[in-house]
C-alpha cells in the first residue's frame, strides 16, 4: 500500500480492516466466527495467493487472506479454495448461478479504487494496463474519456471501475505500472460504505503532466 492516498486510507482504517478473503468469503464478523483455520483453502490454491495470518501480521491469526500487488486471485473456474472450506465460511451459496453452476464471475472479494492523483492516465498519458488484465473489461472497468482541463478540449482516457461487476480479484492492482499501485482493491464495506461516509475520496485531480498536443 503506497502513495499519499493510500497512506491515508491506511491511516483512517485500522489494517485488519482492510483484509481481503478469497472467494465467497461471508461478511468479516460471520467469516472469523464460522473459519476454523484449518487453511484448506490455502493448501487447494493452485497460484499461492492465499496466506494465512500469522504472529507480526495484521490479520486474525490463521485466517486466509491475500495481497493482489503480491499475488492477485487468477478467479479459477472450479474455485478450489471455496470448494475445499469443510464449513461455508467461503460460501458455495453465493458463487453459484440460477442453475446451481459455480460462477466465480460472482465473487465479491473487495471492489478496486482508482487513485485519480496517482494514475498516469488521469495525468494525460496513455496508459491501459489494469483495464487490459480485467477479466471483465468492459464491464468491471473500462476507459472513460474525461475533459482535458488544461485545454478544455483534447479528451483524456481513464480507467473507470463498476463496483456492480468487480470481482475484487486484484489483477489490476497487480498489473499497475506505477511504483505504487494507483488502483487498489478494498474490502466492499470499506470501499462502498464506510469510506463513503467518513472518509473522501480524493477527487480526481485531471491536470496532465505534459501538454494534451504531445499525448
Ligand atoms: S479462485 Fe483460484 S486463484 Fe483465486 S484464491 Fe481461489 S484457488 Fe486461488
Ligand atoms: S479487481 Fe480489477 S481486474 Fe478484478 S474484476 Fe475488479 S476491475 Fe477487474
Amino acid at each position: 500500500v503506497g502513495g499519499a492516498f493510500w497512506a491515508g486510507f491506511v491511516h483512517e482504517n485500522a489494517q485488519e480492516e482492510l483484509v481481503l478473503r478469497p472467494p465467497g468469503a461471508r461478511p468479516e464478523e460471520e467469516f472469523l466466527a464460522t473459519c476454523i483455520r484449518c487453511g484448506l483453502c490455502v493448501e487447494a490454491c493452485p497460484y499461492d495467493t492465499l496466506e494465512l495470518g500469522t504472529y507480526g501480521v495484521d490479520v486474525p491469526v490463521g485466517t486466509p487472506y491475500f495481497e493482489p500487488r503480491k499475488t492477485p486471485c487468477y478467479l479459477c473456474e472450479d474455485i478450489p479454495c471455496a470448494v475445499a472450506c469443510p464449513t461455508s465460511a467461503l460460501d458455495l451459496a453465493q458463487l453459484k448461478d440460477e442453475s446451481g453452476e459455480l460462477d466465480v464471475s460472482r465473487s465479491r472479494m473487495g471492489v478496486a479504487v482508482v487513485d485519480y492523483n496517482n494514475c498516469i492516465a488521469a495525468k494525460g498519458l496513455r496508459c491501459d494496463a489494469c483495464v487490459r488484465a480485467c477479466p471483465y473489461m468492459g464491464d468491471a472497468i473500462f476507459v472513460d474519456s474525461r475533459r482535458n482541463p488544461r485545454t478544455g478540449k483534447h479528451a483524456m482516457l481513464v480507467p473507470v471501475v463498476d463496483a456492480d461487476y468487480c470481482t475484487g480479484c486484484g489483477l489490476c492492482e497487480h498489473a499497475c505500472v506505477t511504483e505504487e499501485a494507483s488502483i487498489l482493491v478494498l474490502p466492499r464495506e470499506v470501499a462502498l460504505g464506510r469510506a463513503g461516509e467518513h472518509y473522501e475520496l480524493p477527487a480526481p485531480d485531471f491536470t496532465p503532466e505534459v501538454p494534451a498536443d504531445e499525448i
